[in-house]
């Protein structure tokens, strides 16, 4: 049985519809806990069946904590003749994520030691955050910071924090089996295009399009904070993860810079030779990039207690696009052909994650006579006759139960749907039966 994940899929309208959902997500002021990202969560379930959790502040998740969680309600500075010099309810970054609540008047000099300016970029407003030390602030651009007269200044930040919840998103797609493939995005950014929202409308209507079709594989999408939320999830679900077979962590897909990969841990797991398959063949520039510490979940899925097969998948990396972490990642830095273009090339891997299996050559002692069983003719609609050829002769020679057929691709320098397609005709002619091993 094969599992076409592309089947009958415009991935152009999708996208569309993906950018809108950018679009729709946006204002939101998302945190690691809180009602923005529980609103963001209750988005996603007008898309798909998500099981939204909530975890206790105070509940112990191997080394950290659950923080208290943080709700804001509006934020601004005022000059002396009151008027409103940097306002919340404009950008939700002019706030430092996790602001505790203040109302004073004070000074330009001590309000200094809170501003946050690029004076590199000196129209962008930063984006920064405090959540494991209690701080406030505001996040500016420098241009606004230069014209700050010597002034008393009004400060007011109408937040809270206290015991609450932290809360992700879940949902699992039954597949024929029960091994799992995991996706995973980090849903905790304010007003942030690419990185963040991007991964959440990709992993979205991913699963909606997965949900729709009956997977080999069973799917697992999570949407957390970043850091606290995988360790949280991890913490909760540790009996669990051995199912998990393959993973992507899915973040900075809409841009237009090039694909690039950061291998699992294991850094030879089968996602690892899936993506670099599909990124090898896109005709286009892309980048691989060894396992680090640093990075975004990955980094505690790929923990030596766990080690998991998970990969992350983006298209700018953090940190080297100048837009990152500034108000610049924005509705306009994203674009709806770069999310189809990340969409497409995930529908290829998951193609080859899909229908990656073992052979057994039921002729192998020499080559069987392909003529005589019809096989040229049977193949003679796909697009490349010698190609296919040449595919049929890879698959038997190789399909002795010791290597897949994306081993086999690799090993002849074939496209892997190519490689799909032959071995299935080979199937139908019963040249080759699946093996188990
Ligand atoms: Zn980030």
């Amino acid at each position: 049985m094969t599992n076409d994940v592309n089947i009958d899929f415009n991935v152009n309208a999708i996208s569309n519809q993906m950018y809108e959902f950018i679009t729709d997500l946006y204002p939101l002021c998302r945190s690691i806990t809180g009602d923005g990202l529980r609103k963001t969560l209750h988005l996603i379930q007008n898309h798909i069946p998500l099981t939204i959790n909530e975890v206790q502040s105070g509940t112990q998740v191997f080394d950290w904590t659950v923080p208290k969680e943080w709700n804001i309600r509006d934020a601004y500075i005022k000059n002396s003749k009151e008027e409103k010099i940097i306002d919340f309810q404009k950008s939700n970054l002019h706030v430092l994520n996790y602001s505790v609540p203040i109302h004073q008047k004070i000074s330009l000099t001590d309000l200094k030691a809170h501003l946050f300016t690029l004076p590199d970029r000196p129209d962008w407003v930063p984006y920064r955050t405090s959540y494991y030390k209690e701080n406030w602030g505001f996040c500016l651009s420098h241009n606004q910071l230069l014209e700050l007269k010597d002034e008393e200044y009004e400060v007011y930040i109408d937040s809270s924090l206290e015991e609450g919840h932290l809360t992700y998103g879940e949902y699992y797609i039954k597949g024929e089996k029960e091994e799992e493939v995991l996706f995973s995005c980090h849903s905790c950014h304010p007003s942030l295009a690419n990185d963040n929202l991007s991964g959440i409308a990709l992993a979205t209507f991913l699963a909606k399009h997965l949900g729709e079709i009956s997977p080999s594989y069973s799917y697992r999408f999570i949407f957390i904070p970043g850091t606290i939320g995988s360790i949280t999830w991890l913490a909760l679900n540790e009996a669990h993860v051995d199912k998990i077979k393959h993973g992507l962590v899915l973040t900075c897909l809409g841009d237009p810079g090039k694909s690039h990969y950061k291998k699992s841990r294991r850094g030879n797991a089968e996602i690892d030779k899936a993506v670099i398959h599909v990124l090898q063949r896109s005709n286009q520039d892309y980048e691989i990039q060894e396992f680090s510490p640093y990075g975004y979940d990955e980094r505690q899925f790929c923990s030596p207690g766990f080690n998991l097969p998970v990969g992350c998948f983006m298209r700018s990396p953090h940190g080297t696009y100048p837009q990152y972490h500034t108000s610049a990642d924005n509705l306009e830095l994203v674009q709806p052909q770069y999310l189809a273009d990340s969409f497409s090339k995930i529908l290829s891997i998951l193609e080859i994650i899909e229908n990656n299996k073992k052979y057994l050559n039921q002729n192998s002692k020499c080559e069987p006579q392909l003529g005589k069983r019809g096989l040229y003719s049977a193949i003679g609609g796909l697009t490349d006759t010698k190609k296919t050829e040449m595919a049929m002769l890879w698959i038997l020679n190789f399909s002795d139960g010791n290597y897949t057929l994306l081993d086999i691709a690799e090993k002849s320098g074939l496209d892997f749907s190519l490689i799909k397609k032959t071995a299935e005709t080979l199937l139908q002619f019963n040249l080759l039966k699946e093996s188990f091993n």
